[in-house]
């Protein structure tokens, strides 16, 4: 992680290539909940996209970095679908279909612990009328019993026209190795987009805005729904010691859902600031002070609807 945050060169083309390097865009695909966010944060080895059981979370799409030696393997990963994905809305095509021009390659991840459904088969057909190097894997294999493991991948690579099939825990880290493998093989020659170490070309704020929102999110449940926005107003590098302050607001529509959030005695935001540091100390690997206050902004979100019609 860049933690002056650095932008991600582009502006003046690509730096330079080195010879022999390879590297290449990868669209991260499947339904919602198969574990994609899991997956990146995994290939990645800092949390740069958001985890949770809802699968409306994801609201960006965010990149994540894999560096080997002689490649660079950028993974996108797209935003949770909002209805099932099997009932195939345009919108959910169109984003397929969107993601696959601008990519190498795409990973298609199936669920080993669900019935596969329309959604698997279009991404699948899609991937392969892009005429794109795809990696299917099979993800959650650590929820089924061996013998069910066998079905399921027959399954799959049925499904996949007799592709090959990777039986993969993304949450344990199985399999893991053969896709990067898979994935370094489809990768052209191309440059460093990216400088060695850098995992992620989210804007810092961004990546705090949503370390903390998924704290929010996780200890209000339903009771504050979507009602919660994060703002990140500074980050901080001190100069004398290894420490990295930051300013953070949650921002709320009323009074009764600050009192949720706050909790008796600060009990809620407390919880919620100090899981939220630890999370972002595990990204940044260093030590943060976190300074987390609730403000209501009554109708944020209309506001921020109406911002985008003038836009
Ligand atoms: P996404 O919607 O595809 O991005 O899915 P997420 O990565 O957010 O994962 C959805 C849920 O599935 C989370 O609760 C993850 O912890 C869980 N999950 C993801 N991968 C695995 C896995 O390999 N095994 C198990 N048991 N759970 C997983
Ligand atoms: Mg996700």
């Amino acid at each position: 992680m860049n933690v002056t945050g650095e932008e991600r060169p582009g502006v003046g083309g690509p730096p330079p290539g080195e010879p022999g390097f390879h590297s290449g865009f990868v669209a991260i695909l499947g339904r919602p909940n198969v574990g994609k966010s899991t997956l990146v944060n995994r290939l990645v080895g800092h949390k740069v996209s958001i985890v949770s059981d809802h699968p409306q979370t994801t609201r960006r799409r965010i990149t994540g970095v894999v560096g080997l030696p002689e490649c660079q393997i950028v993974l996108l990963d797209l935003p949770g679908f909002q209805r099932p994905f099997d009932s195939l809305t345009r919108r959910m095509q169109t984003a397929v279909d969107e993601a696959l021009r601008e990519v190498d390659a795409a990973l298609v991840m199936l669920n080993a612990t669900e019935a596969f459904g329309g959604g698997d088969r279009y991404v699948l057909e899609a991937v392969a009328a892009a005429a794109l190097p795809g990696v299917i894997v099979l993800n959650k294999v650590d929820l089924i019993d061996g013998r069910r493991l066998g079905a399921r991948l027959e399954e799959a690579r049925a499904l996949a026209g007799g592709a090959a099939v990777h039986a993969v825990s993304a949450l344990r880290g199985d399999g893991l190795g053969a896709v990067v493998g898979e994935l370094a093989v489809a990768m052209p020659p191309g440059p460093r987009y990216f400088p060695e170490g850098q995992s992620s070309d989210q804007p810092l704020e961004l990546l705090v805005a949503e370390l903390v929102r998924e704290q929010a999110l996780r200890r209000t449940h339903d009771e504050v729904p979507h009602a919660i926005a994060v703002e990140v107003s500074a980050i901080t590098e001190r100069d004398d010691r290894p420490l990295v302050e930051i300013e953070a607001l949650l921002i709320v529509e009323s009074e009764s859902q600050k009192g949720i959030l706050v909790g008796k005695g600060g009990r809620v935001v407390k919880a919620v600031g100090s899981a939220a540091r630890q999370e972002i100390e595990a990204v940044f690997g260093v030590q943060v002070f976190l300074d987390l206050r609730v403000k209501v902004r009554r109708r944020w979100r209309r506001d921020e609807r109406y911002v985008e019609r003038l836009l």
